[in-house]
């Protein structure tokens, strides 16, 4: 079977790492892993892990999940703080408890029973981004700094704050099984303990080997109440093509009313291998790199616009 590696743009750091995994002959769900934990110690990425932006109040809450195709087996971490290997949490969970989800002071206690090093995951650089923003809002209470904040992003939905961001990896190896993974620092400046759609199984993330996987990054919020990713493979199970199962879920969103009007973009692979990806927005891309190739190469999503 021909190996592949699926992601958004920012995995592209760690994309070599998980086709070393694969071409070892190594499973999916390790190359998901391998490409992941060098994205959350990336400090340059705001968005992930290590150097990601905090909560309102200057906490850094992390989320992720992992997903086996050939089970359905799933691990997932949200909240977590003060560890930033989030990702190997979640599989811990996946293989090692009799759960699903482990969230806040649970997920911190899990990562240091199971050795994690503790690490303050805020850089000066994440601090002076959060300041800034956090200094032009009202001085209140948090749920003003929210509303706040709410208002910035639907008066402006042509440029809103820069406030997401999230890696997602799919992989397939050489047995032909897929995995999935996603984490995420979440949304800059969420209420403490928000929990987005990154760790939500079948929101976020979702792999099937039977029918495919997919992915979301963008806003967590209403991938949750379309229960995206999931909703792209079962479609798929129903006989639509990758792309036109795609299409209907980024429809699917733009259906809902959502004063904040965030974008979401889906990467997903079939259970034949081909990829493709699709945003609510114009201009995104993702990368692909498949064993024959030595180096990433960028793809653009298609553009689903809302239906008129
Ligand atoms: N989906 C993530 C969340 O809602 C953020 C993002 O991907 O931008 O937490």
């Amino acid at each position: 079977m021909s190996l592949l590696l699926v992601a958004s743009t920012n995995a592209g750091i760690g994309m070599q790492d998980g086709m070393a995994v694969l071409r070892s002959g190594g499973a999916a769900v390790d190359a998901v892993i391998a490409v992941i934990r060098r994205v959350e110690a990336n400090p340059e990425d705001h968005s992930v892990g290590y150097g990601g932006l905090p909560n309102l109040i200057g906490e850094i809450e992390l989320d992720a999940s992992i997903m086996d195709g050939r089970t359905l087996a799933t691990g997932a971490v949200a909240a977590l703080q003060g560890h930033q290997d989030a990702i190997d949490l979640a599989r811990i969970v996946m293989n090692e408890l009799p759960h699903v989800l482990i969230a806040g002071s649970g997920a911190a206690r899990l990562a240091g029973d199971s050795g994690f090093p503790r690490r303050n995951l805020l850089t000066s650089e994440a601090k002076a981004i959060w300041q800034s923003r956090i200094e032009t809002s009202d001085n209140d209470a948090y749920g003003g700094k929210i509303r706040e904040l709410a208002r910035k992003l639907s008066r402006d939905p042509e440029r809103p704050l820069d406030a997401h961001g999230t890696v997602n990896v799919i992989a397939r190896d050489r047995a032909g099984d897929i995995a999935s993974g996603v984490s995420t620092s979440g949304w800059a400046w969420k209420y403490p303990g928000r929990v987005g759609d990154s760790p939500i199984i079948g929101a976020g993330n979702y792999a099937d080997n039977r029918w495919g996987a997919a992915a979301c990054t963008g806003r967590g919020e209403i991938a949750q109440r379309c229960c995206t990713a999931h909703s792209v493979v079962t479609f798929m199970r129903f006989g639509y093509s990758l792309h036109d199962a795609l299409r209907l879920a980024a429809c699917d969103l733009h259906g809902l009313d959502d004063a904040y009007r965030g974008e979401v973009n889906i990467i997903g692979v079939d259970r034949t291998g081909q990829h493709a990806a699709a945003s609510t927005v114009a201009g995104k891309t993702y990368i692909v790199m498949t064993g024959a190739m030595q180096e990433v190469a960028e793809h653009e999503r298609e553009f689903v616009p809302a239906p008129v």
